[in-house]
């Protein structure tokens, strides 16, 4: 087997994350590329939702960055459409993972290239946007949590999922947030600008009055709005942060942090099915080893495909002790 790593692109699957220090604004910038494509190669996508998905990708990469513990963000939007979910999930480590699920008579030829986001996925106006965060400890206390909020604003669906994201942050979060998302078949990239609360920690290098602190948070949206989709899609993050916010100096200071790196990966496992296979129970599963010749899953993020035959389905049970046999030799409790 090769050990030589892969040698890291600056280029993208990378977030830079930034600061304004005297009007406390935070900024990141993220653009995806082999990640992406990685998520696009496990599975068909319809062109209408390829969009729609690496928007929501970028989002997760974003959000995931201020992770305070060590779990993941899942972000899923949830409707009656033709599409019932689009899920994306990333570690407090980068690892992202992402996949969608048809309403069931539904295959990816049938849904129209021009459909909108709530045709898709909000066509009754009950669609909502969820996000979890599931912490890896939860042993030793650690609550998921979890934030719900429509996929619709005043009475109307909403129409991108940057709008969704927003809407979450400022009415589930309380924080004042601005996302720009883009995506191509080769890119998913996303800006984000978001409010800090006054929370204090080192003293800022100048005062701003109330009115410079609006007027900062008017006008550095209005410089990540010159920034086109080919623009951000096609532009390292730290380079495109120099471009947009060089002529910030002179009256704030931005403090850039080390650029982070982000890679596709799936947590599942051969162990994970088995718990799930246990849940299922001994005498369900008996039922499909009757039908079939092996209980066999297939992953929905990554296409890893898990058989357990009759033999190894027995195994799991006996190692529980939740049906008779052989016990393990050192399984005294
Ligand atoms: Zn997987």
């Amino acid at each position: 087997m090769n050990s030589q790593p892969e040698p890291l692109s600056f280029e993208s699957d990378v977030l830079q994350t930034f600061i304004f220090e005297q009007s406390q604004i935070r900024g990141e910038i993220v653009r995806l590329g082999a990640s992406w494509q990685t998520i696009l190669s496990r599975k068909q996508y319809p062109p209408a939702i390829q969009r729609h998905l690496g928007e929501m990708v970028a989002a997760g990469a974003l959000l995931s960055a201020t992770l305070k513990f060590s779990g993941t963000l899942i972000i899923q939007a949830q409707g009656t459409g033709l599409v019932r979910l689009l899920v994306v999930e990333c570690t407090a480590d980068l690892g992202l993972r992402a996949t969608i699920k048809l309403a069931n008579d539904v295959t990816p030829e049938t849904i129209p290239s021009e459909a909108s986001l709530a045709e898709l996925i909000n066509p009754d106006g009950l669609g909502k946007l969820v996000i979890t965060l599931d912490p890896s400890n939860r042993q030793e206390g650690q609550q998921a949590y979890q934030g719900i909020v429509p996929l619709s604003l005043h009475g109307q669906p909403i129409t991108s999922i940057a709008q969704a994201i927003i809407a979450y942050m400022n009415y589930s979060e309380q924080l004042d947030t601005k996302i720009w998302l883009a995506c191509n078949h080769q890119f998913a990239g996303g800006i984000l600008l978001q409010k800090l609360p006054q929370l204090g920690g080192h003293a800022p290098l100048k005062k701003l009055t109330e009115e410079e602190l609006d007027e900062a948070w008017e006008r550095l949206p209005m410089l990540v709005q010159t920034v086109k989709d080919a623009e951000l899609l096609s532009t390292p993050p730290n380079v495109l942060m120099n471009r947009l916010f060089t002529y910030e100096t002179d009256q704030q200071t931005v403090r850039s942090f080390p650029l982070r790196h982000l890679q596709f990966s799936c947590q599942c496992s051969r162990m994970r099915v088995g718990n799930m296979l246990i849940m299922l129970g001994y005498d369900e599963v008996t039922d499909i080893l009757e039908e079939q010749q092996q209980v066999e899953t297939t992953c929905d993020f990554c296409g890893q495909v898990y058989a357990f035959d009759a033999v190894d389905c027995k195994q799991l049970f006996i190692a529980r002790n939740l049906i008779d046999g052989m016990r393990p030799a050192k399984g005294k409790h």
